[in-house]
């Protein structure tokens, strides 16, 4: 699997690959404002570990023992991550966002992990420690690159009405529809074809 395209399972117990486009929006993948059953994050090791497989580890690898989150750090993600999923859910409805909101988002947005050219091998790699505040801040500043800039449009809810996924469309078209072609694109292309059987 890619880094960054994560492992889903829909509810009828079946895996499926899903890219979300944007850290900030893996980052919801982890849980959310929904409730503990959904949650990936119960500790700080849990985040530490989600890390190395994330779409960050694409810019340089990332260890899990390099990462060192304090629980209000920890605490924070997960407030963020509520947030954006309430204010991506509303852009991608073509509504407005609410300003606190935005502001918990502009707050978070102090620090970012540092890319470095190792001296050694001459390759980008991240400066560690990776603190929890320079994630909290990596997801804010991408979080605010999208909504501030033209790639507001590119925020999208996956069009099955029971999936709300949520991802940015990174194709050069700009015509993703489906969270993934192998779930919902899927289903939809056997609906639309079981609904011309129906009318021949
Ligand atoms: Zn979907």
């Amino acid at each position: 699997m890619d880094l960054g395209t994560r492992l889903i399972t829909g509810e009828d117990g079946q895996p499926f690959p899903f890219d979300p486009g944007a850290f900030f929006l893996e980052l919801l993948l982890t849980g959310g404002p929904e409730g503990e059953q959904w949650e990936l994050l119960r500790g700080t090791s849990d985040l530490a570990s989600w890390l190395v497989d994330s779409r960050l580890a694409l810019t340089a690898p990332i260890e899990a023992e390099d990462v060192r989150i304090r629980p209000a750090e920890l605490r924070a993600i997960k407030h963020l991550r509520d947030t954006l999923w309430t204010v991506t859910q509303v852009i991608a409805a073509g509504e407005e966002p609410n300003e606190d909101e935005l502001e918990t988002i502009n707050a978070a947005a102090e620090s970012s992990l540092r890319p470095r050219v190792a001296l050694d091998t001459g390759v980008c790699e991240w400066a560690t420690p990776i603190t929890g505040t320079q994630v909290l801040g990596t997801a804010a500043r991408e979080a605010i690159d999208v909504i501030g800039g033209d790639r507001i449009d590119r925020l999208r809810e996956c069009e099955a009405e029971d999936c709300g996924l949520l991802f940015l469309d990174t194709s050069r078209p700009g015509n993703r529809r489906w969270c993934s072609m192998q779930r919902c694109g899927n289903r939809n292309k056997v609906k639309a074809y079981r609904e011309r059987q129906a009318q021949d």
